[in-house]
This record gives structure tokens, C-alpha cells and sequence, in this order.
């Protein structure tokens, strides 16, 4: 391992459009030889400082744009071979989308689509109300959340969103070939795969236009696959995050899906309008909490602010009506993060919506204003990635539960930056955060199942545990080190001294570093379209 551990890389590959960045951990010259033996760059980095996040001495290596080919990297007789590509991150960004198929609730994995990984339809019976026992509804579908095996409407909603503003930004990356049930239908599968969980977020809707929150049972399964968790599920309350989250997302299928299935896109603009409806008359905030007796994923918000913005945005873009934009914009005007674009925090895709679809038509406050604040924000992730030894996009002491999300969110408000300014720094700080998650980080280590030559392996994940295959179910990113709030147990075993960013545990019981979940993968499906579609065809 020796020879790994002064290199870290992209183990995906590199594209041959694009600078070709390394993390190098070693002392003196740094050689790149192409696969003729050829030295054909030295490098003399001057000695790194310690970078906080890690504990390593580590800077990053800009060997600049790269022909096809396979070259070695060299220092001190110590060496890794790396690849350069025309398109490296085509096949990345269809397993990610694919790992969202292995999480379908609700219908046979069948072997023609899911190989090894086949199993029976799970969770097929009908649920009852958790505060109406005779209220019994069919509400199959959607995909499993994580590593356990609910399904949360306000989770899935903004995984969903990422999905199609993927597909809306950058079309050229995805195919109608991955080989899942709808392939070769004459519709992008990264469509089909969202209107899996989209058609299951409809049945999440009440009769008087609220979603709920989750359908779960009462409590996580123990590690057996979905057909054998039998135990009955519930439709757990009405929330107003999730109503309004359903509503933003439903409002966006209704306008993506409109030239593929109108009477479809006509069904999703009419429930995210009843959603709106409920919330309009339940103006007053009641933060979810789980039911007495119910201990399945919590999900609560401390507003649900950022939700509705998302959801006026949304049905502005999909009816004009200009009441929505009025709403946005008191929605805005009372403070929006239009960084944040996790589940806890929906404010960017509000903004998103704003920048790229209503533009003009979003008027001076909610398109010039708005536009001046986001591009303002994006600098302090610009920072943090220039600060980090490794280039990472996060604070040491904000490597959270999840810390993946953080650096995929600042890779996408990067993103979003270049579309808009064309600045080639933010375009590239966001593609070190693309490295990250793909192996050119302290712990050398590919976060993305069946990726990379050393990935995760025992990710906290119900079927990957319990099918008694060795290779993990791949194509799911896992959560990552995470100091701010590890299990007890394993802290202290890692102990308090332990670097944020090494704070991690590739064992199965560790969800607290180690689960994968449905919105995760989703923000890195939307770093790779964008990087996919730019680097060289
Ligand atoms: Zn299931």
C-alpha cells in the first residue's frame, strides 16, 4: 500500500479535456511518464503545511490537460499509474444511476437487469394509517432511502430534483441504455428511474392535498433483505416539509415530463397544486416529530421555509401565475440558503430554478438579486477548497453525518458559478470534489461501491449485507468521515485526536460514517453529468 499512499487520485479515471489534479502526500520530485517510459513533466512542489482536515502534509498537483493515455506518476521510486480518457465518467454517472434501480421498492429485481443482485418484490402489501388504523391505502413503490428500508416523501423529492435539473442542464450524459426495465422507451432512463419514486410520491398524497411524511414500519429491519422484511408498514402523518417539497418537485416533473406523457405531467402539476392548497391553509409551521412508538428516520427541519420557496419557484416556472412569484419572493426576502441542496435545506433549488429556468422571467428580485447573492456565496466554497490540502470543499470541523453532501453541494453552487460566469477557477475547484469522492482523499478510498481499485466494501446497506455476496450492491456513494457526530462507540475507538476527514470505519454497522443513501447519490449523479458533458467527446 505503500506505493498508493503518496498519490491519491481519481480512481475513475481522468478526462482528457479537463487539468488532471492529484493529491501528493511525498517530498522532492514528482515525475509524469507516459506508457513509452518518457519523463515528460517534473515537478518540484515546495513542502506542504499540515492540512487541517487531515493530519497529512498533502498539497495538490495540477499536471494541466492531459492527451489519452496511461501514464505513471513517480516520486522517490514510488509509483501509480493513472489513465486519462476521452469520456472516463459516462460509465460512473450510469452506475450512480443505477444504484438508484437496486433501491426500487415494490417489484422483482429481475436478473436480466439486476444480475447477482436479483431478488423477489419487497414491502407489497397495503399500509394503514399510523393515527387510522382502518384507513389502509396500496402505496408500493419508490425507492428504499438508504441502508434501511423506508420511504421519506421530502428525502426522495429533492433527490428526485437534483435528478431532473441534471437531465435539464446537461442531456447530453444520459443515455436510454441502462439497462433497466423502461430501457430502449424512447425516454432517458435517468427519467425513467425518477418517475419510479415520482409515481410513488403521488399514492404519498392525501385527500386534502398533504403528503406524508413516510412510509415505514415502526422500527429499522435487523440486516435481511427487503422481501423478508414482512413486518406491516405505515403511512406516518402529513408534514409540512414534506407537502411542500412533494409540491417543488411535482411542479418540476410537471413541466421535464410534459413532452414524454402530458397526461402524467398533467396529474404531477395538479397534485403539487393541491399540495400548495394545504399549505396556503396551514400557513403555521409544526416541525415533524416521530409518533410515540415509532423509531424509523426522523428527517424533521426546523422551517419549512426553504420548501415552500422551492415549491413558488417551481409553480411559477410550470403555470406563470404570478401570485407564485410573489410568494417567492417574500419567501426569499425572508432569507433563503441558496447554497444548501440537501434534504435539511432546499433552498438552492429554489434558486436553481430561478437561475437557469425563470431567469428574466423571475424579474429583478428573485433573478438579479438573487443571481448577485448566490455568486457572492459560491466564493466561500471556492475558499474552503483553495484551503484544503486536498482541495476539499469543507471546513475541518464541519465533516458531518453525510459529509458528502456538503462537498457534492459546493461542487454543484461551483458548477453553477462557471454556467453563469464562465470562471474557469470555480469550474475546476469543483472538479477536485468530483476527485474526492472517488478515491483523492485522506483515506485513498473510492466512496462509490464497485468503483475504483479500492472502494467500499461493507457499506451500511440492508441488501448488501444480507445477500451474502461479497461485492457490495454498486454504484451507491457512502456518507464519509464524519467527526461532528459519530456513534460513542466508535468514538472511542477512533479516538478524539483522529483527523475529521479520517474519521471513518468501512464496516457494516457504521451508518454513521458509512450508510448510503437515495440523495447522495443524486448531487454526484449532478457533478458527474456536468463534468461527463464538458470533457472531450
Ligand atoms: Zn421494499
Amino acid at each position: 500500500m505503500n506505493d498508493l499512499s503518496v498519490f491519491r487520485i481519481n480512481q475513475a479515471g481522468y478526462a482528457s479535456g479537463l487539468p488532471v489534479c492529484i493529491a501528493f502526500l511525498g517530498e522532492g520530485t514528482v515525475r509524469l511518464i507516459d506508457c513509452s517510459d518518457t519523463i515528460l513533466m517534473e515537478l518540484n512542489p515546495s513542502a506542504a503545511p499540515v492540512d487541517q482536515a487531515s493530519g497529512d502534509r498533502v498539497s495538490v498537483l495540477n499536471f494541466g490537460v492531459l492527451p489519452e493515455g496511461c501514464y505513471t506518476l513517480e516520486n522517490n521510486g514510488i509509483t501509480r499509474k493513472l489513465s486519462v480518457l476521452k469520456k472516463p465518467w459516462q460509465p460512473v454517472v450510469d452506475m450512480l444511476v443505477k444504484g438508484l434501480y437496486f433501491q426500487r421498492c415494490g417489484c422483482d429485481l429481475k436478473k436480466e437487469f439486476a444480475g447477482i443482485y436479483a431478488h423477489p418484490a419487497c414491502h407489497k402489501a397495503p399500509a394503514a394509517e399510523w393515527e387510522n388504523r382502518k384507513s389502509v391505502r396500496l402505496v408500493t413503490g419508490g425507492w428504499h432511502d438508504a441502508g434501511d428500508y423506508g420511504k421519506y416523501v421530502g428525502p426522495g423529492a429533492v433527490t428526485v430534483g437534483h435528478l431532473l435539473y441534471a437531465w435539464k442542464l446537461f442531456p447530453d450524459s444520459f443515455s436510454d441504455s441502462l439497462n433497466i426495465p423502461e430501457s430502449g422507451n424512447g425516454i432517458p432512463d435517468i427519467l425513467n428511474e425518477a418517475r419510479y419514486e415520482l409515481d410513488w410520491m403521488l399514492k404519498m398524497q392525501r385527500s386534502d392535498g398533504a403528503f406524508y411524511h413516510k412510509l415505514t414500519k415502526d422500527h429499522f429491519a435487523p440486516f435481511i433483505m427487503p422481501q423478508d422484511d414482512t413486518d406491516p408498514e405505515y403511512l406516518i402523518p402529513v408534514s409540512h416539509c414534506a407537502t411542500a417539497a412533494a409540491a417543488a418537485c411535482l411542479a418540476l416533473a410537471s413541466r421535464v415530463y410534459a413532452d414524454f406523457d402530458a397526461d402524467f405531467s398533467g396529474r404531477a402539476l395538479s397534485a403539487a397544486l393541491r399540495g400548495w392548497t394545504w399549505l396556503e391553509a396551514n400557513p403555521d409551521f409544526i416541525p415533524f416529530r416521530n409518533p410515540e412508538g415509532v423509531r424509523t428516520g426522523w428527517y424533521g427541519e426546523r422551517t419549512d421555509s426553504d420548501d415552500r420557496f422551492w415549491a413558488a419557484c417551481e409553480l411559477f416556472a410550470a403555470t406563470g401565475e404570478i401570485n407564485f412569484r410573489k410568494a417567492a419572493e417574500e419567501l426569499y426576502q425572508g432569507g433563503q440558503s441558496l447554497t444548501q441542496f440537501g434534504w435539511a435545506d432546499v433552498g438552492g433549488m429554489g434558486g436553481l430554478c430561478c437561475l437557469f429556468d425563470l431567469r428574466e422571467k423571475a424579474d429583478s428580485i428573485l433573478y438579479s438579486r438573487l443571481k448577485s447573492e448566490f455568486l457572492s456565496r459560491t466564493e466561500e466554497a471556492l475558499r474552503l477548497s483553495a484551503a484544503s490540502g486536498y482541495g476539499t470543499s469543507l471546513s475541518p470541523d464541519h465533516y458531518v453525518w453525510g459529509s458528502i453532501l456538503p462537498i457534492m453541494a459546493n461542487a454543484i453552487s461551483m458548477i453553477l458559478n462557471y454556467l453563469i460566469t464562465g470562471r474557469v477557477d470555480m469550474r475546476d475547484a469543483a472538479l477536485l470534489q468530483w476527485h474526492y469522492a472517488f478515491g483523492m482523499n485522506a483515506l485513498n478510498l473510492s466512496f462509490v461501491t464497485g468503483i475504483g481499485e479500492i472502494s467500499v466494501m461493507h457499506p451500511h446497506h440492508r441488501p448488501s449485507g444480507a445477500d451474502g455476496i461479497d461485492a457490495p450492491v454498486p454504484g451507491l456513494i457512502v456518507g464519509g468521515p464524519n467527526k461532528c457526530f459519530p456513534y460513542p462507540v466508535h468514538r472511542e475507538r477512533l479516538g478524539e485526536n483522529l483527523p475529521p476527514a479520517k474519521y471513518y470505519l468501512d464496516e457494516l454497522p457504521s451508518a454513521d460514517t458509512n450508510e448510503i443513501a437515495i440523495y447522495w447519490n443524486s448531487p454526484t449523479v449532478f457533478v458527474g453529468a456536468f463534468f461527463n458533458m464538458i470533457s472531450h467527446s
